[in-house]
């Protein structure tokens, strides 16, 4: 469904993240994932796009085993390392003939371990890309005549290839205005980030939708490496202490992280927010628990899928 219908259908939406397993026993766990998580009735979930070939594939099968055997409706994470214009049309005809409705455009990072030579890509930067969907959507080659609903990654504690926070905007404005119709965040674990960039992007009228993105801290494990996957993310005093004071014992390090992405989306909730979308790694039982726990009703006529 186009996210523009998604959006207006019943706000705020709720979503989650899943990467494409590398190995059987990954897709195992992600399958049960999915079936535990599809009951939820998310109003959407999307997929990460990695940076080499194999991994690509993995992508564009589970997009597709997602929306031919499940209730879900998936949104392709899509990127502009190590593409060129060709490629990138080919992967928007075959989402369009299995009429996915939307696309997360981003730049993308870079393939880990490799020279890499941004400069051979076609799009140097998500704006390309938003305006190449763009022109593809008028192509008419979409069964939605409106073509993919476009959406873009925002950083509330902003990019750090972008020190200069009034120039990251000025970039983010025209990403936006080149036809973005929705945003997802990067994770954050302070609202105030969230509400500030809000904000600013309200400051400088941008006024689409703006879904949060959030991670519950599982393990101390996971705390470094959502640092690493974020690029920074900043991580408030009075959490970690917390952390730390508990660290030997993993089930409340869990407990911990559990309920400050609960106080998390509460507070969203409150303040209004568009939607929030919660990056899973593939596991079900964290977001179970702040689903339950925010009273979100199981859609209790949900059927099994087959994935
Ligand atoms: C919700 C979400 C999902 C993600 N999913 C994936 C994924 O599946 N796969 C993956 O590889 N990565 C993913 N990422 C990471 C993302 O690709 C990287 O953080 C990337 O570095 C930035 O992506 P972007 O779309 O914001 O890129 P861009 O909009 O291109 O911005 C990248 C940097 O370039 C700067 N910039 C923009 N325009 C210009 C310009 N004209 N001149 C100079 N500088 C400019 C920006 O300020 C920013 O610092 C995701 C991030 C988020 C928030």
């Amino acid at each position: 469904m186009h996210i523009t219908d998604i959006m207006r259908s019943s706000p705020p939406t709720f979503s989650f993240e899943f990467f494409p397993p590398k190995t059987p026993e990954a897709a195992e766990i992600l399958y049960q994932t999915i079936r535990d998580l599809e009951s939820y009735m998310p109003h959407f979930v999307s997929v990460t796009y990695g940076a080499g070939g194999s991994t690509r594939d993995l992508t564009h099968e589970l997009v597709e085993r997602i929306q031919h055997t499940t209730k879900l409706d998936p949104i392709p994470h899509l990127t502009c390392v190590c593409h060129n214009a060709e490629e990138i049309e080919a992967i928007l005809l075959r989402y369009a003939r299995s009429a996915i409705g939307n696309i997360l455009a981003l730049g993308g990072d870079r393939p880990p371990g490799v020279a890499y030579d941004k400069s051979r890509d076609s799009f140097q930067h998500a704006i390309d890309l938003v305006k190449f969907i763009r022109r593809f959507n008028e192509s008419g080659a979409h069964p939605d005549r409106r073509g993919f609903g476009v959406g873009v990654a925002g950083f509330p504690e902003g990019h750090p290839a972008t020190p200069n926070r009034l120039v990251e905007m000025d970039y983010f404005k025209a990403k936006v205005d080149a036809g973005a119709d929705y945003i997802i965040t990067q994770l954050f674990f302070d609202n105030r980030d969230f509400l500030d960039f809000r904000e600013r992007c309200v400051l400088n009228d941008i006024h689409i939708p703006i879904i949060a993105g959030i991670m519950p801290i599982t393990s101390m494990r996971g705390v470094k490496r959502m640092a690493e996957l974020a690029g920074g993310a900043r991580f408030p005093a009075g959490l970690l202490r917390t952390l730390q004071d508990c660290q030997s014992d993993p089930e409340m390090v869990r407990h911990v992280g559990i309920q400050h992405a609960l106080e998390q989306c509460h507070d969203l909730l409150d303040n209004d927010v568009a939607g929030i979308h919660f990056y899973t790694l593939n596991r079900s039982d964290a977001t179970r628990v702040i689903f339950d726990s925010l009273g979100i009703p199981r859609h209790r006529n949900a059927q099994a899928s087959s994935v």
